[in-house]
């Protein structure tokens, strides 16, 4: 399977990664959607989030707490709180514009988010 993202993994890639654990990969996007734009990724391939939760729930709850942490370094939350704050964002299919098949978390942050998103 040609996945970008296993690329990424696989160090085929490179990437700007910014937070790496066992079992979990992050590193910028590359059309940054705000200052800081983050995308965190399990390293074995899942193509969605709910694929994920279904087959692996300890790697998904991983995914969510690198992205916490990485919310941490980048300065869009304190450690024991929410301030400023950030967005997580996964896009699941075409109808939500979904274009790399390997699940991954947005961290959107560094500026004010809008509500609803488009
Ligand atoms: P999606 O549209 O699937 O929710 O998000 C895919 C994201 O991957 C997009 O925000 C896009 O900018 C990012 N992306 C696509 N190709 C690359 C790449 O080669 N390197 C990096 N760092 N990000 C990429
Ligand atoms: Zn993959």
């Amino acid at each position: 399977m040609d996945c970008l993202f296993c690329r990424m993994v696989a160090g085929d890639v490179p990437a700007t990664v910014v937070h790496e654990t066992d079992r979990t990969l992050a590193f910028r996007d590359i059309n940054p959607q705000a200052p800081t734009h983050v995308l965190v990724i399990p390293k074995d391939h899942h193509a969605t989030v709910g694929a994920l939760a279904a087959d692996d729930p300890d790697l998904l709850a991983a995914v969510v707490r690198a992205a916490a942490d990485v919310a941490v370094q980048e300065g869009l939350a304190t450690a024991d709180g929410v301030e400023p704050g950030y967005r997580v964002v996964t896009n699941t299919g075409p109808a939500a514009g979904q274009t790399v098949h390997h699940v991954h978390l947005h961290v959107l942050g560094g500026r004010s988010l809008t509500w609803p998103p488009g």
